[in-house]
């Protein structure tokens, strides 16, 4: 299963910041959303971070509710690992599991094309697991 499928199903929609956004106004938008992650944008469109709610967790224990106040700059990760649309639900289990995050966006050259989340990967190969357990309970009463 392709990241390409994955998006065709779940849409492209990303949900993005300003690195001098409020870490509150993020709060709002993670909470109003129901996601777990935002992608950071810089001026040109490009993505510069990634800020989750593990990354305010972690404010908040370090400064209390004054972090609300901090700016998005300050707590996001800068180093963001990214995939392709030709990449696999495979390789995307993999990404996170060895970089201990659940979300990957999406880029084609420097633009941002989407969003997968641990959940969209899992509930994709469930999904493909039952089909692949119909086909096979089909071909077997067929075949008997
Ligand atoms: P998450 O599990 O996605 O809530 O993120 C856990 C930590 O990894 C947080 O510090 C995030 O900022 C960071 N993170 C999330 N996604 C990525 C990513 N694709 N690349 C690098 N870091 C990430």
């Amino acid at each position: 299963m392709s990241v390409a499928a994955i998006l065709k199903h779940k849409g492209a929609r990303v949900e993005t910041v300003r690195p001098n956004a409020t870490v509150q106004q993020v709060v709002d938008q993670l909470s109003s959303k129901h996601i777990g992650a935002a992608v950071v944008l810089g001026a040109g469109g490009e993505v510069i971070g990634v800020v989750s709610e593990r990354d305010i967790l972690h404010a908040l224990a370090k400064h209390g509710t004054g972090a609300l106040h901090r700016s998005i700059d300050e707590v996001m990760t800068r180093d963001v690992v990214s995939c392709k649309l030709t990449d696999t639900s495979a390789d995307l289990m993999e990404m996170m599991t060895r970089g201990r995050f659940r979300h990957v966006p999406v880029v084609e050259g420097e633009r941002l094309v989407g969003i997968v989340s641990i959940g969209d990967v899992v509930k994709r190969r469930i999904e493909d697991s039952e089909l692949e357990r119909h086909a096979m309970r089909e071909y077997i009463t067929q075949a008997g």
